[in-house]
């Protein structure tokens, strides 16, 4: 069966595979958790873990803030979030949501009314703390504009800024005081016969952000949105989000996740795919498998590697590419890709295709033939995808006409 078939089984046939146990061992178990939507994505209830990133342009200046939603579209971003800080900045709102395909949460802090605003401009969901949103009339208020426009909620507790009697209580900011903020914010909700929710518990500490969700999970069965908040730069902030999402997502604990770097948003949205990729959550685009090279490596395989990601940056289909530098680990990695290099002596390189070896390649542009290869292979992937849906289709139709 070739490869791209065997991935489109569904985890009932990895079942039945004869290595139950080993399979078994590495399946991670999703929190059972109630569904919410934000627009028409689904979170929670078994839905895709969706990506999350946030714009950092200034909401009044549109075209700015539309260019950069579309480029997290494009990226791969399945919810964007947007700040509102002012009324100007919920008047911008509509013309956002209009000129954007994904469903648009609008930040609020403080300002009721913006809340109430951005509902009517179209945001798909709210990002509140009802604690510092005011009176529960007004927290009432909020609720009434989520309800008549079909928004739902997060209720974003965040480590630093957390009530201040629950610092008093606890001294510092602990999963304990992390859960009695998210529990009592909750209860504000319910108590408006609101239950369109979902929770975050973010802290930049790793451990008491991850001790939080843990404990959170635990109590309540909404949806969670999973974030290492002022996690820093790309580097340090992709490993300090890496730990402790990567920690929790195995746990099953999170139903959408935000990376937050202090850089370009667009990368946020490529680290949080890469996280979901490494664990086997949910793919896009090329997975590339690489060694780090030495001194038995036939090509110069970080020179290949970095320009075969720049170069596949367009392939958004889940494919396998193995890059290995010489015989040692090559076939083996091979074998599990889509397509697979292993460097040869004299500078010929064997090829492998659906985990076997097709031919061999001693032209002078490896990274060009890698490229050309893949493409070949996501077009037959896409072949194989619309003769299953026709299939389904004639099925339905035929059941139907029974
Ligand atoms: S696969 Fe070969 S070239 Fe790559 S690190 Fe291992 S021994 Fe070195």
């Amino acid at each position: 069966m070739p490869r791209a078939e065997a991935r489109e089984q569904s985890n009932d046939a990895q079942d039945q595979q004869p290595n139950l146990a080993a399979h078994n061992a590495l399946k991670i178990h999703r929190r059972l958790s109630r569904q919410v939507f934000v627009g028409s994505v689904a979170v929670g209830g078994g839905a895709d873990i969706s990506v999350q990133s946030m714009t950092n342009t200034i909401t009044e200046q549109k075209q700015a803030c539309i260019k950069q939603i579309l480029e997290l579209e494009k990226a791969g971003a399945d919810i964007v979030r947007v700040s509102c800080p002012n009324q100007q900045a919920t008047e911008a709102l509509a013309e956002i949501v209009r000129s954007v395909n994904v469903p648009i949460v609008a930040d609020i802090h403080f300002h009721y009314k913006r809340a109430i605003e951005a509902a009517a401009a179209g945001a798909a969901c709210l990002r509140i703390n009802p604690g510092n949103i005011g009176s529960k009339e007004r927290v009432r208020e909020v609720v009434k504009a989520a309800k008549d426009y079909g928004c739902s909620i997060r209720i974003g507790v965040n480590a630093g800024s957390l009530e201040r009697q629950l610092l008093e209580k606890y001294r510092e900011p602990c999963p304990q005081a992390m859960l009695e903020s998210a529990l009592a914010q909750s209860r504000l909700l319910e108590d408006c016969d609101f239950i369109n929710f979902k929770i975050s518990v973010k802290a930049s500490d790793v451990r008491l952000a991850i001790a939080s969700y843990r404990l959170l999970a635990e109590k309540c069965d909404h949806p969670l949105h999973l974030g290492i908040t002022e996690a820093g730069g790309l580097m340090a902030g992709s490993v300090k989000s890496a730990v402790g999402l990567g920690c929790l997502l195995l746990e099953g604990i999170g139903d959408t996740m935000r990376v937050s770097l202090s850089a370009d948003p667009v990368e946020e949205v490529r680290v949080a795919f890469a996280m979901l990729q490494a664990l086997k959550i949910r793919s896009r685009g090329v997975n590339i498998i690489a060694c780090p090279s030495c001194a038995r490596q036939q090509f110069d395989v970080i020179k290949v590697v970095q320009k075969a990601e720049q170069r596949l940056e367009h392939i958004r289909e889940p494919i396998t590419v193995s890059i290995i530098g010489c015989v040692v680990n090559g076939p083996g990695e091979a074998r599990s890709s889509d397509v697979g290099v292993t460097g040869g002596g004299r500078g010929t390189h064997q090829i492998y295709v659906d985990g076997k070896g097709d031919h061999r390649f001693s032209g002078d542009n490896l990274v060009e033939h890698i490229v050309m290869l893949v493409e070949k292979k996501v077009k037959e992937l896409k072949e194989i995808k619309e003769l299953k849906e026709l299939k389904k289709l004639k099925n339905e139709t035929e059941k139907q006409t029974q």
